[in-house]
């Protein structure tokens, strides 16, 4: 039996498991893929967690990564405002980041089971037996969720938000262009906003949330849904049409839910996603889901001798409420500013004509260096 077994190796699962086998703990991380590989995700990651990372040797000093700190802000029909980020973000590929991570978490002494996608999880008796796809089963004292913003697990168990149909589809891209550096840009369109900011080895990252309507009114298709709704952006436009695409095709996914969760849910500690998904365009949930891991694996290592479950449940759930459930509420209502045609207007005109409202915004949404 493992101390730990940890469901999911995003940003989240990989944290806390390098965390929990540093202090000494057994701990295995079931992975549905295998590293290196893409993910649909912006890529900007806020500089909250840098001293974090930094301090655990977990932020890949040896590759060239850009740093970021200034915002650019277009509405749907091409009018910009810029803003100078106080804190500022760097730009990683997650193909990178988790890669390096993984490696990190390998060194630590986790046991990874990639290619594997659990299937089944019972709390039982004080332990937790986890059942994978392939018919194999495996049993444990803890157990962490860390399987991201939907998956069939959470259906599995019963999560009530997994029944709301969710509208919203991501698109993502890496690509060659010609952009500023140390800028992450939100270029707004019908129902949608894309982010562009550059990541390593002097690429970008094109990443974009929209309504599946706009999918649905043009053909079901990307591009026509492209060439359709996000080029009435000029910003966009120009984007798009001048930039070298890196991928094949775009990486896509669907049903990105924004819906209340609980950060403890059948005696499984919730982190990252899986506890609850900022909206991206606070292009933090990378910088949440490092912290969430933090928090689960300070609450796991602090109450397992004497092995007190209550007060680690309690613990966990009291900071993550405490850090957390006003930025994701914040997240979810300044989102409504975006998408519409006079909503983003008034956004970049807000930005323009009154950039302390704009600084608070920013502010309401990021969280504090830890
Ligand atoms: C369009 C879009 C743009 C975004 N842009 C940004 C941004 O610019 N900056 C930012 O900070 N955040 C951004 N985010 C949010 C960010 O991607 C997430 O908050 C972050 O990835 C959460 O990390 P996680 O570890 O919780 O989940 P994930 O990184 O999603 O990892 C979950 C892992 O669990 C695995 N898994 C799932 N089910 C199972 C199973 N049953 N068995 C085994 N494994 C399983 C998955 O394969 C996956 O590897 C964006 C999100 C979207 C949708």
């Amino acid at each position: 039996m493992k101390d730990v077994i940890i469901v999911g190796g995003g940003l989240a699962g990989l944290i806390s498991s390098i965390l929990l086998a540093r202090a000494g703990l057994e701990v295995a991380v079931f992975e549905k893929k295998t590293y290196p590989f893409h993910r649909v995700c912006g890529e900007y990651v806020s500089n909250e967690v840098l001293p974090f990372l930094k301090k655990h040797q977990l932020f890949p000093e040896a590759e060239n990564i850009p740093q970021i700190n200034r915002f650019k802000l277009t509405s749907v029909k091409g009018k910009s405002s810029e803003l100078a980020l106080n804190m500022g973000a760097f730009g990683i590929s997650r193909y990178l980041f988790d890669y390096f991570l993984f490696e990190k978490a390998k060194e630590a002494g986790v046991v990874f089971n990639l290619n594997t996608t659990v299937s089944n999880i019972e709390f039982d008796n004080e332990q937790f037996q986890v059942s994978t796809r392939k018919g194999e089963n495996y049993s444990s004292r803890v157990l962490i969720g860390a399987f991201g913003k939907r998956s069939l697990l959470d259906r599995t168990l019963n999560r009530s938000f997994f029944y709301k149909p969710s509208p919203y589809i991501g698109v993502k891209y890496h690509v060659k262009t010609d952009a500023p550096n140390n800028e992450v840009a939100l270029h707004n369109f019908k129902n949608g906003y894309c982010g562009i900011n550059k990541i390593e080895e002097d690429k970008y990252n094109i990443c974009y949330l929209s309504h599946r309507n706009n999918l649905q009114e043009n053909e079901a298709s990307i591009d026509v849904m492209e060439r359709e709704v996000l080029y009435k952006n000029p910003y966009l436009k120009s984007i798009f049409q001048n930039s070298d695409f890196l991928f094949k095709r775009p990486i896509t996914i669907n049903e990105i839910s924004f819906e209340r969760k609980t950060p403890v849910h059948q005696h499984i500690l919730m982190t990252g996603d899986a506890a609850g998904m900022i909206t991206p365009l606070c292009g933090n949930g990378m910088a949440i889901a490092i912290h969430t891991a933090k928090l689960c694996a300070e609450a796991i290592i602090q109450h397992r001798q004497p092995f007190n479950r209550k007060a680690m449940e309690r613990q966990y759930t009291a900071h993550w409420n405490q850090q957390f459930a006003m930025r994701l509420w914040s997240g979810r209502n300044i989102q409504q500013l975006f998408g519409s045609e006079w909503l983003s207007e008034f956004a970049v005109g807000l930005a323009n004509n009154v950039p302390p409202v704009a600084h608070f915004l920013v502010q309401r949404t990021h969280g504090q260096v830890f």
